[in-house]
């Protein structure tokens, strides 16, 4: 998402390079491997891809499917209600994880300049030093960049690396 929001911007780029420690999710052999679960995409969701423009809204809603009432079956005898359908509010679309996510890298593949944007797979970031301003990898390169974001979830080396730094 950020990336497609970076190279929509007016910032001058002259490389993006993506950083992914898991498989390409568009690979058929790792399906179901890790990013399995399917997502309710509800109004956050949303509105944080049509802040991009509504194009890859609608790319990543074919992608899903639209539901109105949602319960959570606990039991065969006990479930809650947890949406139903109501006058003017936009369904959710359920998607799975991976599709979001291929869905999200075909627009972006489509839309960027391959020459600027680079996606590496099955590359995780070992280590982020912000004085020096590189990063390392797995395979023990170091890089230079010039601005970092961290984008890697709950366990963030970024974030680690940040409060960490005087
Ligand atoms: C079972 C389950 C069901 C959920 N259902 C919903 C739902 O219905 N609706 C909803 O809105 N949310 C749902 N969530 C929450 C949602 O999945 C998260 O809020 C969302 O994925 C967070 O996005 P993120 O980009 O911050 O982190 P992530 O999705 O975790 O993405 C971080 C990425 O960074 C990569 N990464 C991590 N460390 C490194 C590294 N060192 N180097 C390189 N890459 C790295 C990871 O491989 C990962 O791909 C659910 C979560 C779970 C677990």
């Amino acid at each position: 998402m950020l990336a497609h929001k970076l190279i929509e911007s007016q910032l001058p780029i002259n490389k993006l390079d993506i950083y992914e420690s898991r498989s390409d999710p568009r690979d058929e052999q790792n399906l179901g491997a890790s990013r399995a679960y399917a997502l309710g995409l509800g109004i956050r969701g949303r509105t944080a891809i049509q802040t991009v423009d509504n194009e890859l809204w609608n790319s990543v809603k074919k992608r899903g499917y639209e539901c109105e009432r949602f319960k959570l079956h606990l039991t065969p005898k006990i479930n809650i209600k947890l949406r139903d359908k109501e006058e003017g509010v936009q369904p959710s679309v359920l998607i799975y994880q991976s599709d979001l996510c291929g869905q999200l890298l075909d627009e972006l593949e489509k839309r960027a300049d391959a020459n600027v944007v680079n996606i590496n797979f099955d590359s995780p970031i070992t280590e982020l030093d912000l004085d020096e301003s590189t990063i390392s990898k797995s395979n023990g390169t170091q890089q230079q960049y010039d601005l970092i974001i961290g984008c890697d979830g709950a366990n963030s080396i970024v974030r680690k690396s940040s409060s960490e730094s005087p």
